[in-house]
């Protein structure tokens, strides 16, 4: 064996030590490492012709690259919607790296993580009182769980035209509807082929970010006797506006559509007997996309599709394999090598595991609780002050808003950010630039509100 890799192997006790202490320092201090880095200068290595070994490998990434990290995973990062990461979520998320699985089949010798995998699912559903008829899979995020879902969309959209498009191709003849679409979904439409610019827009309702019922029946009026996939939303990433899926289960009755719902972070809203009701119809859903690495405060990078169990077969005709040997029943010998968009892919359940036996039905509820109740806290503190306006509905866990006068919320959150002591991001909500806290990361505290005021309140005076 190559010397170097010789002594990193008989040293793996003292490197994994090494890496626990600066573990615990890190995380125990996560509230005092800065939210952004003013110093983008890094440092540039060659790679060695004789390796340094992990131990000073390690010495070296902290000393030149350590400084260039940010409290993503702290209290104090409102920034997109970025989640952190549980206790357990860390234990799985390591053991996963340890183990190594390559999760694929739930069958014959060898690695059998897929069957973790799919207890998981269940479990999700379970969390998000959904019923059995999904089943489903791990991804990396939000975007590849719209993508693979789509994926199943147009299969079952080419069987109504008598077409396998995972074999023959786009026809142009499927009808695309959304009312306020993630990136994502756009971006997925454009990776199966599509065309993003084939999307067409449903009117949202007067004041809100969700569909137009009306104008929707319009659309599926007008396209009847074509294939249609409908993309909703469970939780819109500036409102947190959930579509009516009780209204549009009853059209979906009607009018026959796939019905995929991109409830990203909003899914979570099931962990609450006072949020649920947001989500009453989702259980119809064709399709669903949830990611764990927002309100579930699970790590980079994980999330799941959920799909009806019986479109199982139009799953594996989109995902399988062309070498594969013969499929034979997909409930029966199911492997997630034909039912999702990667081959090989780590165990992604297991931190997902982790933390749903770790913190159970009553840990994610107080997650939940916990992110509402702080937004609701910065948004009274937004609404009694002078210098700030509350922009869009506040309807759960995201707080859209600028400074009365416009022109400087822009350089006020620029700002801000460079400080280091809160992080926010820039959006764009009925064509003004605003800014927006998205509440996800279970450290989050009252204290953390204060911290963000008095930093809000030493910008303004210097502005
Ligand atoms: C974050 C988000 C996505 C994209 O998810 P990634 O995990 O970043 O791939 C899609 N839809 C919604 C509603 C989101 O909030």
């Amino acid at each position: 064996m190559n010397e170097i890799l010789k002594n990193d192997l008989d040293n793996f006790a003292s490197i994994l030590d090494e890496i626990q202490k600066d573990s615990i320092s890190f995380l125990n201090n996560i509230n005092e490492v800065p939210t952004s880095n003013t110093n983008q200068e890094t440092d540039i290595f060659h790679l060695p012709v004789t390796g340094l070994g992990a131990s000073t490998t390690l010495g070296l990434f902290n000393e030149h690259f350590k400084k260039l990290i940010v409290s993503s995973a702290g209290p104090r990062y409102w920034g997109y919607v970025i989640g952190g990461v549980t206790p357990a979520a860390l234990a799985g998320d390591w053991l996963t790296s340890v183990f190594d699985q390559n999760t694929q089949s739930t069958q014959g010798s060898g690695d059998i993580s897929a069957i973790v995998e799919l207890q998981t699912i269940k479990l999700m559903t379970e969390l998000f009182r959904l019923p059995d008829h999904f089943n489903g899979g791990f991804v990396s995020g939000a975007t590849m769980s719209n993508f693979t879902c789509l994926a199943v969309a147009r299969q079952w959209a080419g069987r109504l035209l008598d077409k396998d498009i995972a074999r023959e191709g786009m026809s142009g003849e499927i009808v695309v509807l959304a009312a306020t679409p993630h990136s994502s979904v756009i971006k997925s439409l454009s990776m199966l082929g599509f065309g993003s610019n084939n999307i067409i827009k449903v009117k949202v309702e007067q004041g809100r970010e969700r569909i137009d019922l009306e104008d929707l029946e319009q659309k599926l009026i007008q396209f009847s006797g074509k294939p249609v996939i409908l993309n909703c939303s469970a939780g819109t990433v500036n409102t947190v506006d959930f579509d009516d899926f009780q209204a549009l289960t009853v059209l979906k009755n009607r009018y026959n559509f796939w019905m995929h719902v991109d409830a990203a972070f909003g899914a979570f809203a099931a962990c609450s007997d006072d949020y649920i009701h947001l989500l009453n119809g989702w259980e119809n859903a064709d399709s669903i996309t949830i990611d764990c690495h927002k309100w579930m405060n699970v790590p980079y990078d994980s999330a799941i599709f959920l799909t009806r169990k019986e479109y199982q077969k139009l799953q594996v005709e989109t995902f399988q394999n062309s070498n594969a040997p013969y499929l034979g029943n997909p409930e029966e010998n199911f492997s997630y090598l034909n039912f999702l968009p990667e081959n090989s892919r780590r165990f992604r359940a297991l931190p997902a595991w982790f933390s749903l036996m770790a913190y159970g039905k009553e840990g994610f509820k107080w997650i939940v609780q916990n992110s509402v109740d702080c937004a609701a806290l910065f948004k009274n503190y937004l609404e009694t002050s002078e210098h700030f306006e509350v922009l869009g509905n506040v309807n759960l866990n995201v707080v859209c808003f600028g400074l009365k006068n416009q022109s400087k919320t822009s350089e006020f959150l620029n700002i801000l950010n460079r400080r280091g002591k809160i992080f926010m991001t820039p959006t764009m909500l009925d064509n003004r630039q605003c800014i927006r806290a998205a509440f996800v990361n279970y450290r989050t505290t009252k204290e953390d509100i204060d911290i963000a005021i008095q930093e809000m309140e030493a910008v303004l005076e210097n502005l």
